[in-house]
Parts: structure tokens; C-alpha cells; sequence
């Protein structure tokens, strides 16, 4: 093992740990050689990889609990604001939904994908589409708009609403 002198710096390879403090031939510096940790490379190895996976596990089990509160209370709100009609330049008409998602409750939640709901007069539904909000995490309180523009729609569409999950919270006449 190499030792080094702590007052000159000069080192020294010694062929075991001493017993009683060395003294430097150099400069008459006696210091007491400390006994270098053991190093198992695997026994840490696994160690940490123990430490990851708890952390995975306990991460997965709050985001679990965190999605069967968001079940239960519906943190969650979305507001379709309006729906406008735009044109693009090849003369074909889009509709854009606008609205917000709102976080009513007292913690972070993660916002899911939308779904833009199509339906006629008799709430059928003509079409979905599915769209990712650009926020993915909201926190207590906030509120996110988003914008959609929607692909061709059927004919005798008169409803377009927005949901998350399997909740119908906004609709509004077109
Ligand atoms: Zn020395």
C-alpha cells in the first residue's frame, strides 16, 4: 500500500498497515497510517441497486395513491372556453378547441391526455380525439390552457366537450 507523509507529502509503499505510527525519513513527520477501507465493488454495487429499487418502489406506490385520490376526488377540472373556426391555407375550415385544465385540489397532480369529444344532438358520439396538454404537471391550484385543433370532423356534429380519464366535466353547443 502507498502511504504519504502529511507534512512533506513524500510517499512511501509499504508492504502492510502499521501497527504503531511511522516516521518520515524525510522530514521526521510521525503520523499514524490509517487503515484504507475495504472496497467490495459488487457488496456496493448491489448496495446502491438495493437503494434505486426502494426508491423506485416508494415512488411508484405514491404516484398509486396519488392517481386513486385523483379517482376519488377529481382534481382535475377542464373548461372548454370557446371553439373557433380557422382556415387554413389550402381553404379547408378546422375547428380549434380552446379551454384550461385547472388543478382544484391542494397538491401536484400530472395531467393526462385529453379527449375531444364529438357528438350530434342526441349525445352520440361521432368522433374522439386524444391530445396531449403541453403541461405535464400541475401544481395546487394552477391552471393550463390549451389549444386543439381539430381533425376533419363527421358530418352532424353539435357538441364538442373535452374530458380526462373517464370524466364528462364541459360542453358546450357548436
Ligand atoms: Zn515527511
Amino acid at each position: 500500500m502507498k502511504v504519504r507523509c502529511d507534512f512533506c507529502k513524500t510517499e512511501y509503499n509499504l508492504s502492510s498497515v502499521p501497527n504503531a505510527p511511522v516516521k518520515c525519513a524525510i522530514c521526521g513527520n510521525v503520523w499514524s497510517v490509517a487503515v484504507p477501507p475495504r472496497k467490495n465493488s459488487w457488496l456496493m454495487f448491489f448496495a446502491a441497486l438495493c437503494a434505486l429499487l426502494s426508491a423506485i418502489i416508494f415512488t411508484v406506490a405514491v404516484i398509486t395513491q396519488h392517481q386513486a385520490k385523483n379517482v376519488n376526488r377529481g382534481p382535475l377540472v377542464v373548461d372548454v372556453e370557446n371553439i373557433e373556426t380557422i382556415t387554413d391555407a389550402d381553404g379547408r375550415t378546422h375547428l380549434v378547441v380552446n379551454g384550461t385544465v385547472t388543478n382544484i385540489s391542494d397538491i401536484i397532480y400530472g395531467v393526462p391526455d385529453l379527449i375531444i369529444v364529438s357528438s350530434d344532438e342526441k349525445g352520440r358520439v361521432l368522433a374522439q380525439q386524444k391530445f396531449m396538454p403541453s403541461a405535464a404537471l400541475l401544481g395546487a391550484g394552477d391552471k393550463v390552457n390549451f389549444r386543439h385543433i381539430l381533425g376533419k370532423q363527421p358530418s352532424g356534429v353539435k357538441k364538442i366537450s373535452a374530458k380526462l380519464a373517464d370524466i364528462q366535466l364541459m360542453q358546450e353547443d357548436k
